[in-house]
């Protein structure tokens, strides 16, 4: 299926369960892929550094994270099935591991945050292999350490919470010495998972006003949110314009 392109940003148009039946093959077939779940921020900084942008052109997988992603791709023209929400993959691809015996790595978060998301994981997915947990505070010198840590663990898949852009830049970096198969980023996805941070209730997600909620219920994020939100609709309607 055609990649669709949103900013300059390639988008996979798939749906959830074809996005994990995707990954799959590269499991099946020991071959390696960079995940990155593209929302409206995402797409905006991947504008701002060139570095960034290529990074993500170069991945195997770039999902629709987000309204503002599926919104923008639908206006573009292209047939976008659903939001791929990088917490629901996460979630996804833990259940898949547990089922085929899979092993995975948590890297990132505060210091025991990784431990309580792993916890949680093997609670709601009975079965599931957590190889490893290590946070995601650490110096240039650590690096090769905490791969080794990694590579040593035997886990085919490594999320990595470090936040967007520092987990895909840190992935990419290392991917020629990674030896697990699927490199996915999930920015707050331990966070969540531990319960030390809240989603958006159903109802709001399924109604696309997740970035709502978060412009209400997580101050932090709102800076980044209305720097970003507005001028990433502009850009969208501007490139349309030009098309
Ligand atoms: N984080 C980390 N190392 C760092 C900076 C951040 O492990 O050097 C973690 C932080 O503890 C948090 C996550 O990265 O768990 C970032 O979460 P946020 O929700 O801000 O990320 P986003 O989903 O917006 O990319």
């Amino acid at each position: 299926m055609d990649r669709a392109e949103i900013l300059n940003v390639p988008v996979d148009p798939f749906t959830m369960v074809g996005t994990v039946a995707y990954l799959e093959n590269f499991l099946q077939r020991k071959e390696q892929a960079l995940v990155v779940t593209a929302n409206a921020e995402i797409i905006m900084a991947a504008g701002k550094q060139p570095d960034y942008l290529q990074l993500i052109r170069s991945a195997q997988l770039v999902t629709p994270d987000g309204a503002g992603a599926v919104w923008a791709g639908r206006h573009l023209g292209y047939k976008i099935p659903e939001r791929v929400a990088g917490y629901d993959l996460f979630h996804r691809l833990l259940d898949k591991a547990a089922e085929k015996h899979i092993k995975v790595f948590f890297f990132g978060g505060k210091p025991g945050v990784a431990e309580q998301a792993a916890q949680a994981a093997v609670k709601l997915y009975p079965g599931l292999e957590v190889a490893g947990c290590r946070n995601g505070y650490f110096k240039e010198t650590d690096e090769p350490g905490i791969i080794e840590e990694i590579n040593n663990s035997g886990a085919e898949i490594l999320f990595a919470a470090l936040g967007a852009p520092k987990q895909e830049f840190w992935l990419h970096r290392h991917r020629g010495v990674l030896k697990a198969n699927i490199l996915m980023g999930i920015g707050g996805s331990f966070d969540v998972l531990s319960g030390n941070s809240k989603r958006a209730p159903l109802w709001m997600q399924k109604a696309a006003l997740e970035w709502l909620y978060r412009l209400c219920c997580q101050p932090r994020r709102f800076g980044r949110i209305m720097g970003t939100l507005p001028p990433f609709v502009i850009k969208v309607l501007l490139s349309r314009k030009k098309q």
